[in-house]
């Protein structure tokens, strides 16, 4: 990889740490964004303690998925395997984000999943959101319940934790880590007005292509409903 290459793909994950931070979907010290280095075994990813306001590109981890630091200085963040369990899993995700964005870390924590609500969940998560079964974080458990959560879709809430999103870009990773959390807040709203009416997924195949056309990041698609 030459040096441009790797200045180019730190300053991608600054940006994406950037951006969720100034939205208000990550805090100081909580959540990590990754993106995979092309056609290798490798990804950058924001360092264990970031404190997102300051980041650097200097302090931006460029490891192996098998957990073997390449770059000097920072740790990366303790939730790497994670990240490196969905690049394997995935060969189209170029970016993952993880928060602990408020509303859906509420979801999480009360064990809901959020219906088709809007058409534009459809184009870039693929559907409703699901949340994964509890596992202890940083656990390989905790890797295979994220993967089935999140099925043939891009984004799943994690059972008390937050939520993660994997995108074929950092700006479409960025883009539903925003509609995640704008989803559990419309999902919590509107559950005090008395409840959500769902769309199903097959009343909108439209939209079910534009998503395989444009953002899918899974290998083998299988539209999975949440009421079925
Ligand atoms: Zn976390």
């Amino acid at each position: 990889m030459s040096l441009f290459e790797e200045d180019k793909l730190r300053s991608l994950v600054v940006e994406g740490a950037k951006q969720v931070y100034s939205r208000g979907l990550v805090e100081a010290g909580e959540g990590n964004i990754s993106v995979r280095v092309p056609d290798k075994s490798q990804m950058f990813i924001t360092p264990t303690f970031n404190t997102y306001k300051d980041l650097e590109k200097a302090e931006i981890v460029h490891m192996e998925f098998s957990g073997m630091v390449l770059s000097r200085g920072r740790k990366p963040s303790s939730e790497y395997r994670l990240h490196a369990n969905i690049y394997q899993a995935r060969p189209r995700a170029m970016a993952v984000i993880h928060t602990h964005s408020p509303y859906a870390t509420m979801l999480s924590a009360a064990r809901k999943t959020i219906p088709v609500l809007i058409e534009e969940q459809v184009i870039f998560l693929g559907g409703f959101v699901n949340i994964s079964d509890f596992a202890s974080a940083h656990t390989q458990e905790f890797s295979k319940n994220v993967i089935n959560a999140l099925g043939s879709r891009n984004g799943t809430l994690m059972a008390n934790h937050g939520c993660i999103v994997c995108g074929r870009t950092m700006k479409h990773a960025i883009k539903m880590a925003e509609l995640v959390e704008k989803l559990a807040k419309i999902h919590y709203g509107a559950t005090q007005m008395g409840g959500t009416v769902r769309i199903s997924e097959k009343s909108c195949p439209m939209f079910i292509d534009e998503f395989e056309e444009n953002f899918a990041t899974h290998s083998n698609r299988i539209l999975q409903c949440e009421e079925d």
